[in-house]
């Protein structure tokens, strides 16, 4: 019970930290960095943060009309001046405050924008470390903005996300998480979970008089409520994630049937975000592609085909690993060299194998289009596929890119179309499997009520839901959580 105490009362913040990292890390010094791209350019931003930071860049700031000093200067006013290292002149100019607590960081804040010479840059950051100001580690001013509470946790993640946004979808996803729709949602699930935590408690308080306060079914009808909630939330990840990484899709065949050209031509012909991550020639390649601004992560197959050799062997098994991930699946053929029941063949030895390998129900959410290559050899197009094979076929040279704009609409259309809707949506790894923790111990609970168990054993599955809600939002957080979590941001951010 008190256990349980601890985590209903607990007062508004924060956490249940270890602080060598943030020790190490010296959270009270004043930081500086470069916030701008690394080179040059024709202006860049230097960033400093810090309680003693507006005092520091006095002593290096000469305002171009004197006037009052940067103290009381209004939050967010620009003022024109320059850079001095004694009477040496390094730059003109211009110097932008925020005061604490109202700044990202909830320091004070300064932001000098320069020229974005990378001698300039240097001088002027080497002149604010002389002046005993630290080198801003990777995150460290969001991270500072956490720890004095101006976002949490997930809002933090998502400041990341927003600068690494490649597409519309992505972008309102990662605006929507930093302006707390997740966090909001999180914050009532929490609630809903305490007010049950709440209910057992009375009990527990009594327990010695064997009285039962709370009904047992109107507890359980709660808790399924809330196990509800958590998993509507819990489900978004698979399409969050894909508007985040790219919708998986596929690309599979036989060798020579034109996958690589395929994948090419539609790098050419639309924009291509990444390309090639490394792989061996017998590994998946990947390339995201925005097309009619949806990400598609194209996954180039090894191939499929019958094998005998160990290499090709597992080549071959990472094709289905893949395919079993895509939300889209290309079957490519050479229709100028290929029958159709060689096609129907491959593509029930294609079902067979992944049945074994996904649900039914994951099964049938993927699309299949089957593509038919080669036709600019071909007199005739052979339309008669499409009477035989139960799925969209889609006729296309990728050499000569004829009809790829009937497979680019097609993939379009297979993407679920609640992607365009302004729903809440999870698109973390880690808070994925927070939730996933959560309602684990939920279910706990649940079983636990079920059979009717002491009510301090539910007590304790509610505090581990709890906990893993927690972690989400940095409510609970640790030393290696938050370092590997800023660690990822770059400097400056
Ligand atoms: P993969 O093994 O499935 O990746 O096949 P590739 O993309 O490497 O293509 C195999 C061969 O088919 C290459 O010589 C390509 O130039 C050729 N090819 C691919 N697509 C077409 C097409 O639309 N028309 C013609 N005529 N040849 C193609």
């Amino acid at each position: 019970m008190l256990i349980l105490r601890y985590v209903i009362g607990v007062p508004k913040y924060k956490y249940f930290l270890t602080y060598n990292y943030l020790c190490s890390m010296n959270y009270s010094e004043s930081i500086v960095s470069i916030s701008t791209p690394p080179g040059m350019g024709a202006i860049a931003i230097i960033r400093l943060s810090g309680n003693d930071g507006i005092e520091i860049i006095e002593r290096i700031f000469r305002r171009k009309k004197p006037g009052s000093d940067l103290q009381s200067v209004s939050a967010g006013k620009v003022v024109l001046g320059s850079i001095q290292d004694g009477d040496e002149l390094i730059d003109e100019v211009l110097v932008t405050c925020f005061h604490a607590p109202h700044s990202y960081t909830g320091e004070d804040v300064i932001e000098i924008s320069c020229h974005g010479s990378v001698f300039i840059q240097e001088r002027i950051l080497q002149l604010i470390l002389d002046h005993g100001v630290r080198l801003a580690g990777p995150g460290e001013f969001t991270m500072r903005a956490f720890m004095n509470g101006k976002m949490d946790l997930a809002q933090a993640e998502a400041v990341a996300d927003l600068i690494s946004s490649t597409n519309s979808q992505h972008h309102r996803l990662a605006l929507q998480q930093m302006r707390g729709g997740v966090s909001g949602k999180l914050k009532q699930l929490r609630s809903m979970l305490v007010e049950f935590a709440a209910l057992i408690e009375l009990e527990l308080d009594f327990s010695l008089e064997d009285v039962e306060f709370a009904d047992r079914s109107s507890l359980r009808e709660l808790l399924s409520t809330i196990k509800g909630e958590i998993r509507s939330l819990y489900e978004t990840f698979r399409l969050g994630n894909a508007i985040k990484r790219g919708i998986p899709v596929a690309i599979i065949g036989k060798p020579n049937a034109g996958k690589s050209t395929l994948l090419n031509a539609l790098l050419e012909e639309e924009k291509a975000i990444v390309s090639e991550i490394p792989g061996t020639t017998r590994d998946a390649i990947e390339d995201t592609i925005v097309i009619g601004n949806i990400p598609f992560r194209f996954i180039d197959t090894a191939g499929l085909r019958e094998t005998e050799g160990k290499i090709e062997a597992i080549g071959i098994e990472k094709t289905y690993e893949k395919i079993s991930q895509a939300n889209i699946v290309l079957y490519i053929f050479d229709a100028s060299n290929t029958d159709i029941e060689e096609v129907k063949e491959d593509l029930a030895s294609l079902f067979l194998s992944l049945s074994e390998m996904v649900t039914q129900e994951e099964l049938a959410e993927k699309r299949f289009i089957i593509v038919a290559n080669k036709i600019d050899v071909m007199v005739h197009i052979p339309h008669h596929f499409s009477d035989y094979v139960e799925m969209e076929v889609v006729f296309i040279s990728a050499k000569r890119h004829e009809n790829l704009f009937s497979l680019t609409t097609l993939l379009e259309q297979s993407v679920d179309p609640a992607i365009y809707q302004e729903k809440l949506m999870i698109t973390n790894l880690r808070h994925y499997e927070a939730l996933q923790h959560s309602l684990d111990a939920i279910a706990e609970a649940e079983e636990a009520l079920i059979n009717n168990l002491p009510a301090d054993l539910a007590a304790v599955d509610i505090r581990k839901a709890l906990y893993h809600l927690g972690l989400i939002t940095g409510e609970v957080s640790d030393d290696e959580l938050l370092q590997t979590i800023f660690g990822r941001f770059c400097i400056g951010k």
